[in-house]
């Protein structure tokens, strides 16, 4: 009872201050009622959670969860499942503890039969932990899991969350599911962070308190995430890609996680799908990338890296009893989540917006818009706290891959820097030229030769490079030289991406 009017308070401050935020135009509407919400009550993500009827879908890693949430829970509701999922992509503790407040009803009361989450890299720990009941588990609270960016949870305080292992009359129910899908790691907002080994780590001791009763979904091209699922007591299914036709030619430059977690030795990748993702095993102790469960669907959306998440979706949906021909149909008609190749038509003129926040899900962005045959592209670099403060990861994007015609465009805080570098990996392509025909560097292949002709095209139509700093006007100038029925494609940084957006709807562009 006391819980309930502490709830019912909570729901109305946190949807008042959602309004005000919305009203007033002041961001953070969706953080903000969870954030108060914890401090009153650091235990009410459970309270909350209790109260799924059937599961609870964590989805994590670097790049791809919003997409691989949207696609699963398309296709739970299609099913006539109620869902709950942090739409926002609020995926800190209090984003999640915010997408059950807006849900439920005053007296905190939830109508749902599932919940699928976002969860930030940093956080899963600690909500793995929080939900621990939701599947029959004991809480450990080990403060090795906390961090920095969820300092709600980095002390323990009094109230009920002190209060020990809850009983099996505080909404224990062992059927239920939890489901924790984990898509990649990448380095990613290293100013907040750390290294990635340090997140597989928490990660790894966070799994291993999971009871056979969860599952877990992982990605077997990836060895850091491969290798969780290693003596689990958890069923555990892999989704990985097989055809040796999207091996790229060359490992680029955002490589992260390349040696084996077992022995230490550099791990052999007979071809690579992208950054550190691909067929790896270690020459030294025999850790090879596991056997997969599911390893190719229809294409969903452009790029290699839609084609995981498309796995990871479906993988998880087929474990959940769901038939493949379902899961196609409820499939068909998916449209990307907002800013994820995004389309918009102004005035007989294409914009599609490809989030691009670090430095593997940048490189993706740009083979996609390349292969798609793009001739302007608006960079938008912004260095707000969703984006991470340190823009330097940028020096890791491998924009030599950029070719001949292609018109560029930069915005953005730090559009200065972005130029830097752009025009840094333009003299990377002279020098490489000037290596490639000074007859110190034979040409191997046919291959490797049409792309030496290519740069070379590149640098003697000197095309167009405009920085412009105000977003609104670069939007606008790139709209007006691109012609008719082509398209504007936009790779912004996440803050960037939502001012972009607003621009765009705001048709202020007009
Ligand atoms: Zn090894």
């Amino acid at each position: 009872m006391i819980n309930t009017i502490r709830v019912s308070l909570l729901i109305i401050i946190g949807r008042t201050i959602s309004f005000l935020s919305q009203t007033l135009n002041l961001g953070h509407g969706s953080t903000w009622p969870g954030h108060i919400a914890l401090y009153f009550y650091p235990d009410i993500l459970f309270y909350f959670s209790k109260q799924i009827k059937d599961k609870i879908i964590l989805i994590a890693g670097t790049n791809g969860k919003t997409t691989t949430s949207k696609m699963i829970q398309t296709v739970l509701e299609k099913k006539g499942k109620k869902v709950i999922h942090n739409e926002s992509g609020a995926n800190l503790l209090n984003g999640l503890v915010s997408a059950f407040i807006l849900k439920s009803n005053l007296l905190g009361k939830i109508e749902a039969d599932d919940a699928i989450f976002e969860v930030d890299e940093a956080t899963l720990p600690i909500v793995i932990d929080n939900l621990a009941s939701f599947w029959g588990a004991e809480r450990l609270q080990n403060r090795f899991w906390t961090s920095p960016s969820t300092p709600s949870l980095s002390t323990p305080s009094s109230g009920p969350r002190g209060s020990g292992p809850r009983g099996q009359n505080d909404g224990i129910n062992s059927n239920k599911k939890l489901i924790v899908v984990l898509l990649n790691l990448f380095r990613d907002q290293l100013d907040r962070y750390g290294e990635v080994d340090i997140i597989a780590r928490k990660w790894n001791e966070v799994l291993e308190t999971l009871s056979p009763n969860t599952t877990l979904i992982l990605n077997a091209d990836d060895p850091q995430i491969a290798e969780l699922g290693i003596s689990k007591k958890a069923k555990v299914f892999y989704f990985g890609l097989e055809d040796e036709k999207l091996f790229l030619e060359k490992t680029e430059d955002a490589t992260d996680s390349t040696f084996c977690l077992r022995c230490g030795a550099k791990l052999i990748y007979d071809g690579v799908f992208y950054s550190h993702l691909g067929h790896w095993h270690c020459p030294s102790c025999g850790r090879k990338r596991p056997a997969t469960n599911l390893s190719s669907w229809q294409e969903l959306l452009p790029g290699v890296y839609n084609r995981y998440n498309t796995l990871a979706a479906v993988l998880t949906l087929l474990h959940l009893g769901l038939l493949e021909k379902e899961i196609k149909e409820y499939l068909n008609d998916f449209k990307p989540a907002f800013g994820r190749q995004e389309e918009f038509i102004i005035a007989l003129k294409k914009v599609r917006i490809f989030l691009s926040k670090n430095p593997a899900g940048f490189n993706e962005s740009l083979r996609t818009v390349i292969n798609e045959g793009a001739r302007e592209i608006l960079f938008v670099l912004n260095d707000r706290i969703p984006d991470g403060r340190d823009v330097s990861w940028i020096w890791d994007v491998d924009f030599e891959m950029l070719h001949a015609g292609v018109d560029l465009f930069v915005s953005g805080d730090r559009a200065y820097d972005m130029a830097v570098r752009l025009k840094y990996s333009g003299e990377r392509q002279k020098s490489r030229l000037r290596q490639d025909f000074g007859g110190q560097a034979k040409v191997k292949s046919q291959k490797h030769k049409s792309k030496v002709k290519s740069r070379n095209e590149t640098i003697k139509q000197s095309n167009n490079f405009i920085v412009e700093e105000s977003l609104e006007k670069a939007i606008k100038i790139g709209l007006e030289q691109l012609p008719e029925k082509e398209t504007l494609y936009i790779l912004p940084t996440y803050s960037a991406m939502l001012e972009v957006r607003k621009i765009l709807i705001g048709k202020k562009i007009l």
